[in-house]
């Protein structure tokens, strides 16, 4: 497929050549005529796929000419740097069309971005704290919004932005189109898919550049969390196979819990990034990693994204991801530049559903390895593992239960509850002073003293 085959208007074409662009990557071929119907999509590619420009290519094309100064179409991005990337790459496309681009974000001069505001603009790219600050400031009106684009949702919620998000979609006409990108798919970001998009349409390119054969898979059947552990520590005592090793877990407190059980025994070998995390000690960690200094890097799906770490050797999934996509992503990490990597995959009874839909993504079966019989199994679970039985409906404990939904964000405002009865006034008055007191009352008294 060639740019000319998305019927691309000249100015675009032309700012297309500028670039040297040749062809259109899988992920804009993909999302072109998705994105172009109005439809909802829910994009799965990481950076450095072209996602950007797979949503700015349709979006571009169908924007018309306009003088009017609220912004059109919205973006959000997790991070400033992200912010200025976008702007800057809109720009390059943008480059023979009268498109007016607008980045905001926090921790800078709010007043100055008022001002830029208020010029006009037709796309805003923004972080959610930011966007929300103007909105409230009736300087940004946001009810001209025919677009939202939400690019990075997984870091977007694993930072914690998901009320901003909810708080900003409040503001947004209701009649618009979503257009969401992933690079992987976690619980949190289905919840918003299915609390906030209609129908969406999904497209996906699982991996990225990494030919699968430049990697040797393998898995394991391990019963529990403690053995899992037990099995990862005779893996890691052959430190020359196992020399730089990613290991993958699903989220934040798994990542720490695994992370006391190996500092114990492999001191100094280990160390761990995700979210909750300070910004420096991820990259201490990411550094000492990538320089060799520690063996052994634990991370969770959405903060190993975008690393760019060579001679991984092994990549090990310590739980088996439930969104194969998210396996295709970490296995990824290792075998990169044409060098041979390797991955295990350690998966309960309960995760066994995960492998099926990661071998039927990859249209191959991944090998089963025998447990080896040195390693002790545990029969001692963990907490999240002894949750898992539970009662099923007990309206005692309701309410207090994780897994029951809070009340909806979206539940009506107090004032909206209300059902109308009619004549609100004469109801209020008459509740004040026990009897009707109103216009039609007075006249009826006069009406009588006249009599
Ligand atoms: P992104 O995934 O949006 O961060 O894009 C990654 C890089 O690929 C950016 O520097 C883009 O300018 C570049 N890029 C986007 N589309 C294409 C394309 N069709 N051909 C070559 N490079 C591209």
């Amino acid at each position: 497929m060639t740019f000319q085959d998305l019927n691309l208007n000249t100015p675009l074409l032309n700012a297309i050549n500028d670039l040297g662009f040749t062809k259109p990557t899988p992920i804009q071929e993909q999302a072109f005529n998705v994105v172009s119907s109005g439809r909802d999509v829910v994009g799965i590619a990481q950076t450095g796929t072209g996602k950007t420009f797979a949503y700015m290519l349709p979006i571009l094309k169908h924007l018309k000419f306009s003088k009017q100064e609220n912004p059109r179409v919205l973006i959000l991005v997790p991070t400033r740097e992200l912010v200025v990337q976008v702007v800057e790459e809109i720009e390059k496309l943008s480059k023979y069309i009268n498109t007016r681009v607008l980045g905001v974000y926090g921790g800078t001069n709010i007043n100055t971005q008022k001002q830029a505001v208020a010029e006009g603009l037709d796309i805003l790219v923004a972080t959610p704290g930011r966007l929300y600050d103007l909105a409230l400031s009736r300087v940004l009106q946001l009810k001209s919004i025919q677009k939202l684009v939400i690019d990075e949702v997984d870091v977007m919620l694993d930072l914690g932005f998901r009320h901003q998000l909810i708080n900003i979609f409040d503001l947004l006409p209701e009649r618009r189109q979503n257009i969401m990108f992933s690079a992987t798919m976690t619980h949190d970001v289905d919840l918003l898919i299915n609390d906030f998009f209609r129908n969406p349409i999904r497209i996906s390119v699982a991996v990225s550049g990494t030919p699968l054969d430049n990697i040797s898979q393998n898995r394991y059947n391990v019963p529990n969390f403690n053995t899992k552990v037990n099995l990862l520590v005779h893996l890691l005592s052959n430190t020359e196979t196992f020399n730089k090793v990613l290991i993958f877990v699903a989220y934040k407190r798994m990542a720490d819990r695994l992370f006391e059980n190996l500092d114990t025994v492999l001191r100094d070998e280990v160390c761990v990034i995700h979210s909750n995390k300070t910004q420096n000690y991820r990259l201490r960690s990411i550094e000492a990693f990538s320089e060799g200094e520690h063996r052994i890097l634990i991370a969770t799906d959405v903060m190993a994204r975008g690393l760019d770490i060579n001679n991984v050797s092994h990549v090990i999934n310590f739980d088996t991801p439930e969104y194969p996509e998210n396996y295709m992503h970490r296995i990824g990490r290792t075998g990169r530049a044409e060098r041979k990597g390797a991955s295990l995959v350690f998966s309960t009874e309960k995760e066994q559903k995960a492998i099926e839909a990661i071998e039927r993504l990859m249209d191959m079966k991944i090998p089963l390895l025998e447990f080896p019989e040195v390693v002790e199994i545990s029969n001692e679970l963990i907490e999240e593992e002894q949750q898992q039985i539970k009662e099923h409906y007990n309206p005692l404990k309701r309410g207090q239960d994780e897994d029951t939904p809070g009340p909806a964000f979206h539940e009506k405002k107090e004032k909206n509850k209300k059902v109308n009865q009619g004549g609100s006034y004469r109801r209020e008055i008459a509740k004040k002073y026990k009897k009707p007191k109103t216009r039609g009352d007075k006249n009826a008294k006069r009406r009588k003293k006249r009599k």
